[in-house]
């Protein structure tokens, strides 16, 4: 891909992620995302347009509000990088206009309900229950495949369902059903399984670590749909190569 394509892209989704922060920022202190102008959390001041500019505004300001010197959450450059990678990514993997919207709007789900659950340990019925009908519709636009959007949906809520009804609640929590059916409805069946299965080697590995840096215990709460979103995005991109590379290690 051509450098300045890249550079593109880059840019348009880190403006992208830069809202899409905004919006999950503001829906977790309980506002509307249309109030008002962007502003610093701390003096309240409105920002200019130059200290808007994603990635650029961040390093250039070093990270503190230009009015108040306070320190500007890392999760604004993190979010713009993020997604900005994200554009480049589905700009080199995705050709087709159907695809590319698809695409779009997964990123645009999976960004808010990432940010939100990762700052407020809770998944938005606002949020998750548009994603699960708009991706869940687009989907089958694309693949024409109802049964295994509908079983790849029943299969991931079903999955949280169980254990929500076996621990009362303890172990997950109703958003988790929300994003099970989610991840299903994009990745549909069977590789909804590899989903479950990923995210839960990879969320019981990163809970080992972080208990090992003592940064949690055994009893704190791991904001869960922080580790299912990705893995659930990445199966969904790859999972029919991963699959394929198991099955060939297996045989
Ligand atoms: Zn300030």
């Amino acid at each position: 891909m051509h450098i300045i394509l890249i550079v593109f892209l880059l840019f348009l989704g880190a403006s992208w992620g830069s809202f899409l922060n905004v919006i999950a920022y503001r829906m977790s202190v309980k506002k509307t995302f249309i109030s008002g102008r962007s502003y610093c959390t701390h003096c309240k001041k409105s920002l200019h347009w130059y200290d808007m500019i994603p990635i650029i505004s961040f390093l250039a300001l070093r990270g503190k509000c230009r009015f108040c010197a306070q320190r500007i959450s890392a999760q604004y450059l993190l979010a713009e990088i993020g997604v900005g990678l994200l554009f480049v990514l589905g700009g080199m993997l995705i050709v087709d206009m159907l695809n590319i919207s698809l695409y779009i709007i997964v990123v645009s789900f999976f960004t808010v309900l990432f940010i939100y659950d990762a700052i407020a340990y809770l998944v938005p019925d606002r949020v998750a229950i548009p994603g699960i009908i708009i991706i869940g519709l687009l989907n089958f636009f694309i693949l024409r495949d109802a049964k295994s959007i509908i079983f790849g949906g029943i299969i991931g809520g079903a999955w949280f369902l169980i254990q929500f009804i076996l621990s009362k609640g303890k172990w997950v929590g109703g958003g988790d059903i929300r994003i099970g059916i989610l991840l299903g409805v994009l990745v549909g069946y069977p590789l909804i399984w590899l989903a479950l299965g990923i995210s839960y080697v990879g969320g019981s590995l990163i809970a080992l670590v972080l208990i090992i840096l003592r940064m949690k215990t055994l009893k704190s709460r791991l904001p869960f749909a922080t580790l299912l979103l990705p893995s659930g995005f990445i199966i969904w991109l790859w999972g029919s190569q991963i699959w394929q590379w198991y099955v060939g290690l297996i045989s």
